[in-house]
């Protein structure tokens, strides 16, 4: 938490929030972590092909305290989850972390007790990205998407009023057991 998040809502918060949520989308360091064939697709967005340099985000993070953006690449096994978590706490925040691929975001096919069910088990994913493998392109897509998502991140006053309104929407939603009735 730093200084923006002590201004009180009004114009001097927007300005700032433009300025921080651009600054921060424009700095993004990925944190050098793949765990398996996801992780290959997740090299190449490095290769001249398909230049992942464009975004300034080239350098992978040999240390997590350098790096800003967690991309879960492959599947989760039980054992390797405390050091996921372990990783992703070493990172300074604000961070972000990409779910990549079916393995990663659900466990996929690996329906069993050695692969852990969601990465979202052991961190707070901001994009889920489809696919086994997703295609490199697919990942440059999630890139984009998440800059979007940090452009617009509000800060102090305004961060509070959007947990609040996401916490009520959360509350007045239908559950998920109810919604067949809705439906049929
Ligand atoms: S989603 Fe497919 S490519 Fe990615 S880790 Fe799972 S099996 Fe491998």
């Amino acid at each position: 938490m730093g200084l923006e998040e002590k201004l009180p809502s009004g114009i001097l918060l927007t300005t700032v929030e433009l300025l921080a949520g651009y600054m921060r989308k424009a700095s993004i360091w990925p944190a050098t972590f793949g765990l398996a064939c996801c992780a290959i697709e997740m090299m190449a967005v490095g290769t001249p092909d398909y230049d992942i340099a464009r975004f300034g985000m080239e350098r992978f993070s040999a240390t997590p305290r350098q790096a800003d953006l967690m991309i879960v690449a492959g599947r989760v096994s039980q054992k390797m989850a405390p050091i996921v978590r372990q990783v992703y706490d070493q990172m300074p925040g604000p961070k972000w972390v990409i779910s990549m691929g079916v393995c990663a975001s659900s466990g996929g096919m690996f329906n069993n007790y050695a692969i852990v069910q969601g990465v979202d088990h052991i961190v707070p994913v901001d994009i889920y990205l489809p696919g086994c493998p997703p295609r490199p392109e697919m990942l440059l897509n999630a890139i984009i998407k998440l800059h979007e998502q940090i452009e617009s991140m509000p800060l102090g006053a305004n961060k509070v009023a959007a947990a609040r309104a996401a916490e009520e929407a959360a509350l007045a939603a239908v559950p998920t057991h109810q919604m067949k009735g809705l439906l049929a």
